[in-house]
């Protein structure tokens, strides 16, 4: 029989695509997924995080449950891969001598051969790379979602925000070809995939090192225009509804992405970009080399260009020094802004980030009171924005996992163009119920009725129905499997939720 395995995941929207790589590398390898019920798999992978203060508790935590389950199934396998391993290397083995892999970010490809030398030499492995010996993209993946994958345009960053330990851990941007990224975006939707979002810590900065050997009609600007001419590529790719991007960077953001946005139909107008504080202090102890105005007009040349697009964001609050009319600053901007939602943090000290060492960190009860007032800030102007769709007709794309009350009020949930989330009813005009013949993966156009902070309902007859590929796949159940080659396809199952971001990384 063939050996089962898992991966849980922790952290942002990068690691829950290396996940879905190291699970692709697991099955060509000849693994199987355990079904969700089996506590027994033979290999269980933890792919971790180093951003949050608690991370290696809670890894600590589950490794040491793990232990007695291990005893008593000998053949099981247990790695540990992603920062945290990146970071800890060699005290993890030391702290848990029943792990028998660890692995960092640089080196996945590397996964199925290590628990394999780890189980010949009934010893543990533990190999960790400086920097990237693969770009991960080239590594076969068994894609969670049969209507929206994530493609990477780049992996690291260049920059040296205080408070973030990705350029430790993830090391320097390294940016791939745009024809192996439009190649992997063709082959999704191939496969009936409708959205594609293309992820990198940095995405405004991505080509700029490819300067003049850059694609040959994207040298203009030294290779500065290649995300916007990367965006406007994926226009012309046929069946490709959706496109996203994450994350961009207010220092790099150029007005060419705006107009590219604007102009190429399947580019969502939806934008998360993140603030972290409306202060220009705090930004500059944050070493974040933007200003509140940069910030402010950026937003200003969006809501130019994109009238009905949707702004999110990310916000620290308490960061060392920061003082109540610094804080005012920020909620000025959020004021200014009008964020559709906004991901906030209440800054903790991450070890190894020059922010953890430096003078001025508040007091706990400081952090959260002035948290508490940006919540409101945040809900109070999100709330407003949401209900200004009300009476809109909006397209929703159908999801798996975005609705947990969906069982119990009868309705689906998906995304509309712009990011929001949507919940809404399945009766036809006719008054009968859709809800056997919509798919996860189908495109339906509904009218808002209901705006709350955080969703949308829409509880009126659907305008409209579309059955889509990535429906149909849904359907079948089809699990078409990975080649094992340069590319990765999709395959039918359930998407993973994104975890909730953490500041200063993915979500930067
Ligand atoms: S917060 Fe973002 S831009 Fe800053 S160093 Fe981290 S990944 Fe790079």
């Amino acid at each position: 029989m063939a050996r089962t395995y898992n991966v849980v995941t922790y952290g942002c929207q990068m690691n829950v695509h290396d996940s879905e790589r190291i699970s692709g590398l697991l099955e060509q390898a000849g693994y199987v997924r355990a079904v969700p019920t089996d506590d027994t798999p033979d290999i269980v992978v933890f792919n971790t995080c180093a951003v949050r203060e608690n991370a290696d508790n809670r890894l600590y935590g589950n490794l040491g449950r793990l232990r007695p389950v291990k005893d008593k199934h000998p053949g099981m396998q247990i790695a540990v891969g992603g920062c945290l391993a990146q970071k800890d290397r060699g005290d993890i083995v030391r702290k848990a001598p029943w792990v028998d892999v660890v692995f960092g970010t640089h080196n996945i490809g590397a996964l199925p051969v290590l628990l394999e030398r780890a189980r010949h030499n009934a010893a543990a492995e533990v190999e960790i790379l400086e920097s990237l010996d693969v770009f991960p993209s080239t590594l076969p993946t068994r894609r969670e979602s049969t209507y929206a994958g994530w493609v990477s345009i780049s992996v690291g960053c260049n920059n040296t925000c205080t408070f973030c330990i990705v350029p430790a851990l993830r090391g320097k941007e390294k940016d791939r070809r745009p024809g192996d990224i439009l190649s992997e975006v063709r082959a999704l939707v191939d496969e009936g995939v409708l959205e594609v979002t293309l992820l990198g810590q940095n995405v405004n900065s991505y080509g700029v090192a490819f300067g003049d050997a850059g694609e040959p009609n994207w040298k203009r600007s030294g290779g500065r225009s290649a995300f916007a001419e990367l965006l406007r590529a994926c226009g012309d790719i046929d069946g490709l509804e959706r496109v996203r991007f994450t994350s961009p960077h207010p220092k790099d953001f150029t007005d060419d992405v705006i107009a590219a946005m604007a102009e190429t139909p399947n580019v969502c107008h939806s934008l998360h970009m993140p603030l972290q504080s409306g202060s220009d202090d705090v930004l500059r102890a944050m070493r974040r080399s933007y200003r509140s105005d940069r910030y402010l007009g950026i937003i200003e040349k969006v809501r130019a260009a994109m009238p009905d697009a949707a702004i999110t964001t990310d916000i620290i609050v308490g960061f060392p020094g920061e003082t109540e009319a610094d804080f005012q600053r920020t909620l000025d901007v959020v004021r200014q802004s009008r964020f559709s939602s906004a991901f906030t943090f209440q800054y903790s000290k991450r070890p190894g980030t020059p922010a953890a060492t430096m003078d001025g960190q508040l007091p706990k009860p400081v952090v959260q009171e002035r948290y508490e007032r940006l919540v409101a800030c945040v809900e109070e102007i999100s709330w407003a924005e949401n209900k200004r769709l009300v009476g809109e007709t909006v397209e929703v794309l159908v999801a798996v996992g975005e609705g947990r009350k969906d069982e119990r009020t009868g309705r689906m949930s998906g995304r509309a163009r712009d990011g929001r989330l949507v919940h809404f009813a399945t009766e036809s005009a006719e008054g009968q119920s859709l809800a056997g013949q919509i798919r996860p993966g189908d495109i339906v156009h509904t009218t808002i009725t209901y705006a709350a902070p955080h969703h949308l309902n829409a509880d009126g007859a659907l305008v409209a129905h579309r059955r889509t590929r990535a429906g149909d796949a849904a359907e079948a159940g089809r699990s078409p499997r990975t080649p094992g080659v340069l590319l990765g396809l999709p395959t039918i199952g359930a998407p993973p939720v994104a975890p909730a971001p953490t500041a200063g990384c993915a979500t930067h």
